[in-house]
């Protein structure tokens, strides 16, 4: 069994990032942050892609909005931002409050700032297949760390439990497409006796959100496990009280795969590279340059079978 180090992958990746915005200039790729109310989470997301576009040499900026703001507050900021020719990308930090409309807010970012590939237009490229297309980020992130481990997906079944926007249905879409070429099987709460489809799984992505439910019974030998998990679970022996684990049991389920993340340390740094990796492309499209250096940043990445 070996751990994949998403730590180490994504700092590869920045490392790349850097040295091509290095090559860039005196262009800077800038990405606008939207961010509305005080969510813990959402403070952390932000200041620590706020760090991380500095490290690799980018612009940022951060615009704050009460809890309480309105759609149409929210959505003359977008403007403003959609027609800044200095802005090459666009993030909304989720969740937003309930009176907002997620897919509403998202769809008001132009196509070519979507970073982030939440909206509509995005979303449905990623289906049709289209080069230049923003990938979500964490399902990119997923794809690369796979094509950096050198797992063959060609032929490969893959089955992801989840089936959300920002996860589930976009990695099943890159794990399916053309090049990429695995047979997919997509899972959700309501399919009946998970473990028979999760056993016959050569590559298992889970992205559920419930701690430790994917158990070593559940899993073929030598499958390679991708657990997008991020669960708060109470642990009196941390200064803060709890710990973060993962969708999958990982200290079972370990010794019976091929290749698995961790959590942390897995899925959750690549997320961030990827965003880096889409506003570089996003800018250098913007600047006219050539289909080729932005290509692997935003489509589907092919793998040799
Ligand atoms: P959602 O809650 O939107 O989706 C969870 C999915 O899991 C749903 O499709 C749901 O099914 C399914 N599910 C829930 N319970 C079960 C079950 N018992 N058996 C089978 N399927 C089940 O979550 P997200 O996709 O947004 O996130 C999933 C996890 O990934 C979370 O822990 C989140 O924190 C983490 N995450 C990590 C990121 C990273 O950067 N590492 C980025 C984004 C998310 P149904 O549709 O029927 O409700």
């Amino acid at each position: 069994m070996s751990i994949i180090d998403g730590n180490a992958i994504a700092q590869q990746i920045l490392l790349e990032v850097k040295s091509r915005v290095a090559a860039i200039a005196p262009i800077v790729p800038h990405v606008a942050f939207v961010r509305v109310g005080d969510d813990p989470a959402s403070v952390s997301y932000v200041s620590k892609k706020q760090k991380t576009a500095a490290e690799a040499g980018m612009k940022s900026s951060l615009r704050l909005f009460a809890h309480d703001v309105s759609k149409e507050e929210l959505f003359a900021h977008l403007d403003t931002l959609n027609a800044d020719a200095s802005v090459h990308g666009i993030l909304v930090q989720a969740p937003l409050p309930g009176h907002l409309s997620e897919t509403e807010i998202f769809n008001r970012i132009s196509r070519n700032k979507d970073v982030d590939g939440f909206t509509t237009s995005s979303l449905g490229q990623l289906a049709q297949e289209l080069p230049g297309t923003f990938a979500p980020c964490t399902p990119a992130g997923i794809l690369e760390l796979l094509k950096r481990s050198g797992v063959k997906t060609a032929g490969a079944h893959a089955v992801v439990i989840g089936r959300s926007l920002i996860v589930g249905k976009p990695v099943a879409l890159l794990l399916s497409a053309r090049g990429t070429d695995a047979t997919v099987t997509v899972c959700h709460s309501r399919t009946p006796n998970l473990a028979r489809f999760t056993r016959e799984a050569d590559i298992l992505v889970a992205a559920i959100g419930k701690p430790r439910l994917v158990t070593a019974d559940m899993v073929k030998p030598g499958a390679v496990i991708i657990d997008v998990g991020i669960n708060r679970i109470p642990d009196a022996a941390k200064k803060t009280g709890c710990r973060l684990v993962g969708d999958v049991d990982f200290d079972n389920v370990a010794p019976k795969a091929s290749l698995i993340t961790p959590v942390p340390g897995g899925v959750g740094p690549m997320t961030v590279a990827m965003l880096m990796k889409n506003t570089l492309a996003a800018c250098e499209r913007a600047a006219g340059m050539p289909a080729q250096s932005r290509e692997p940043a935003t489509a589907p990445t092919p793998f040799k079978a």
